[in-house]
């Protein structure tokens, strides 16, 4: 008889492998992280500069899961997002160009109950959140320590961890990011390619107040987002060609503040950069398949996306949503949690909705990072069509806050 280091082994407590570990263990199910990085350096300034747009959903599960009270001083309702297809600073102005998508949580309120588009949260702010709520939870994390291999037997995986240890599962989920060792393990292959493309990514405080509204617009080299913050600053990610986005980084303070207020303009009054200055090259990998017997891959091992539309980590939270649910279910009837039938059921949850997410970010970065005048108008185009015809912009906004088709439970906010 195997005895079992517990019922799932996730290698990776990043946001989407900790969003997990509470969700199984909120079902019963006893999981078990294993991660290179010891919380408390997660949780440092400067380890992560990045916020993330949370979809409302997405959040709802994290409420479900009890981490509302410490995620809700730190979150900022994002009640408006304003697109616009702008080249010159000032272009998030309404009325400055005919080409321009508004989307308004007031339309959908009655279907959403009074919740925002989504929430802005600082990722470390989040992390420690997690932090809490998986010690509290009394989970086992391994740390600092790194999955080094994996085998799959024909009734449990062995998941042997750097220092040498072997540990035995019924089941092991890669949640280790984009090079991830447990996709690799399973011959699973990533189809995937680098963007010409670095996010150069800063917090500012804002002389004016943001009201909530996040602003996206569109410049030759990529996107420029607005994201709003809590005590009136918001997080920025200027996307800029990679040697562009290196020479921001290297530059002065001055220097990299005179680029800045250019390509902001002054629309929220006067710009102070807090903190550091962050670049991550972007890229796109999506695995062929998300399981294998006895393995399951989640977030950015899965699927790492463009930040265009502020994707990436939703599809994570969703995905633990759904991978939580079938493994607690499946307990419950007393099936095996690692067999291909029950991971196929998971797959097949999720397959749709990651590949059209993933071919549509795609599409968008092309599309938005073009200069090409004919371009820029069938997308100038497009937007206004969109912004004017209602039912399509309502869909936009439950697809956006990730309520759009089959939910798993956590993110209607109802518990496993
Ligand atoms: C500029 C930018 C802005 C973004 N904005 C948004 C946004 O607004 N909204 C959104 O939804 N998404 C956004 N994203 C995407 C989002 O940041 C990622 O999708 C998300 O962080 C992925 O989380 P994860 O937990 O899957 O992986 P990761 O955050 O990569 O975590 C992986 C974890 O695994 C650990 N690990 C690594 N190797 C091993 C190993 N061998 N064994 C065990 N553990 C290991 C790591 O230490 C880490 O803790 C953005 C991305 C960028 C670049």
């Amino acid at each position: 008889m195997t005895t079992f280091d517990a019922d799932v082994i996730i290698a990776g407590a990043g946001m989407a492998g900790a969003t997990l570990a509470l969700a199984l263990k909120s079902g019963g199910i006893e999981p078990l992280l294993v991660d290179p990085m010891p919380f408390d350096t997660q949780l440092e300034p400067n380890f992560d500069g990045r916020s993330c747009a949370i979809a409302f959903s997405c959040f709802r599960q994290w409420r479900t899961l009890g981490l509302a009270p410490l995620l809700e001083p730190h979150a900022q309702r994002m009640d408006q997002i304003l697109v616009t297809d702008g080249r010159s600073p000032g272009a998030a102005t309404p009325g400055q160009t005919p080409f321009f998508l508004h989307f308004d949580a007031a339309e959908i309120a009655d279907r959403v109950a009074g919740e925002p588009l989504g929430y802005m949260l600082e990722n470390r702010r989040t992390r420690a959140a997690l932090a809490e709520g998986v010690t509290r939870a009394g989970i086992t994390v391994l740390a600092p320590q790194r999955v080094a291999s994996v085998d799959a037997r024909p009734g449990w995986v062995e998941v042997t961890l750097a220092s040498g240890r072997v540990l035995k599962a019924p089941l092991v989920v890669g949640a280790e990011g984009r090079g991830s060792i447990v996709r690799k393990a399973a011959g699973i292959e990533a189809v995937g390619w680098d963007y010409p493309q670095t996010g150069v990514v800063c917090t500012v405080k804002l002389e004016r107040g943001h009201g909530g509204v996040a602003h996206e617009y569109f410049m030759p080299g990529g996107p420029f987002a607005i994201l709003p913050l809590t005590e009136d600053r918001a997080s920025l990610v200027w996307t800029e060609k990679r040697d562009r986005a290196e020479a921001l980084k290297a530059a002065s303070p001055e220097a990299f503040n005179a680029h800045l207020h250019r390509r902001f303009g002054d629309f929220l009054g006067a710009i102070t950069v807090v903190g550091p200055v962050f670049t991550y090259p972007l890229s796109i990998a999506i695995a062929e398949k998300l399981c294998a017997p006895r393995i399951a891959l989640l977030g950015d091992a899965a699927h790492g996306v463009h930040p265009i539309a502020g994707q990436g980590l939703n599809l994570g939270l969703k995905g633990a949503a759904a991978l939580a649910e079938v493994i607690v279910e499946a307990s419950r009837l007393g099936e095996d949690i690692g067999s291909e039938a029950v991971l196929e059921r998971y797959a097949g949850w999720r397959r749709f909705d990651t590949n059209t997410l993933a071919a549509g970010m795609d599409a968008f970065v092309w599309l938005f990072s073009n200069d090409n005048p004919l371009i820029r108008l069938v997308r100038g185009l497009g937007m206004t069509a969109v912004n004017r015809i209602g039912p399509a912009r309502r869909f936009f906004m439950h697809e956006a806050g990730g309520a759009v088709g089959d939910l798993p439970r956590l993110l209607k906010g109802e518990a496993l």
